[in-house]
């Protein structure tokens, strides 16, 4: 089963990707973790995508498309994969229907978290990770179970991504509506578009998630 979570920064991709790693055995694919790689690699591809990713603009779709294709024919994707982050453009969409086809592959689904704009600011600014194992929590809506102890590692060390300030998260939000939103039509025609409520809390969101994948079949 190959599936897109689709939403805006915040939205809470990341975090039911992970628990649909855990439940059906799929393979999350961030984008957004790819480049933190490449950054932290120091390589001069790093520093330009990380210059990009901190004006809350997109990386170019020729070296998205690349990685993605890349990273997709890694054996560790055979059992299914959950695009989070990608595609972000209608031309990475368009690529991403080619490279499918070619690699004789296809999208059960494609979920939109629809959260509103008004609630995102804070889920980003909230937002922190395990430096360990890179688990995802919140300062108020995903605290560690043991205060500064991760709940998934016990490691004790958390890092906040560079991007998540306020004033970039509005130029993410509106690159968002700007350049993604435009895939939702070519996807709603394509008849693989479903929706879920991503206002709910994140136990909530996870079970309307795994309805509509329990529907999809497979
Ligand atoms: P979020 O989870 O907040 O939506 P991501 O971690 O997915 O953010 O992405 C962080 C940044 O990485 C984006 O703001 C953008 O600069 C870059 N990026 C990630 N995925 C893509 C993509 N598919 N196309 C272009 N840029 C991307
Ligand atoms: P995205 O990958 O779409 O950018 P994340 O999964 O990283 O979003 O979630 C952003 C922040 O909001 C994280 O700190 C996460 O713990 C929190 N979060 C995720 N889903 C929800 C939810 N349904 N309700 C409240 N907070 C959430
Ligand atoms: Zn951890």
């Amino acid at each position: 089963m190959n599936l897109i979570l689709l939403g805006p920064p915040g939205a809470g991709k990341g975090t039911q990707a992970k628990r649909l790693e855990q439940r059906f055995g799929l393979r999350q694919l961030s984008t957004g973790d790819m480049l933190r790689a490449l950054v932290a690699g120091g390589s001069a591809l790093g520093r330009e995508a990380k210059a990009v990713m901190d004006a809350g603009q997109l990386v170019s779709d020729d070296i998205m498309i690349r990685m993605i294709s890349e990273r997709i024919d890694q054996p560790d994707c055979a059992s299914g994969f959950i695009l989070d982050g990608f595609p972000r453009t209608v031309p990475q969409a368009e690529a991403l229907d080619h490279m499918l086809e070619e690699k004789g592959l296809k999208l059960d689904a494609v979920i939109e978290m629809q959260v509103d704009d008004g609630a995102l600011a804070e889920r980003v600014a909230g937002r922190f990770t395990c430096a360990n194992c890179g688990a995802g929590y919140h300062e108020k809506f995903q605290r560690p179970k043991v205060e500064g102890v991760c709940d998934v590692c016990s490691g004790t060390e958390f890092v906040r991504r560079s991007d998540d300030t306020i004033e970039t998260v509005s130029k993410r939000l509106a690159a968002y509506h700007e350049q993604t939103a435009p895939i939702l039509p070519y996807y709603r025609e394509h008849g693989v578009l479903k929706a879920v409520d991503g206002m709910a809390d994140i136990d909530s969101v996870a079970r309307q998630t795994a309805g509509i994948l329990e529907g999809a079949g497979s």
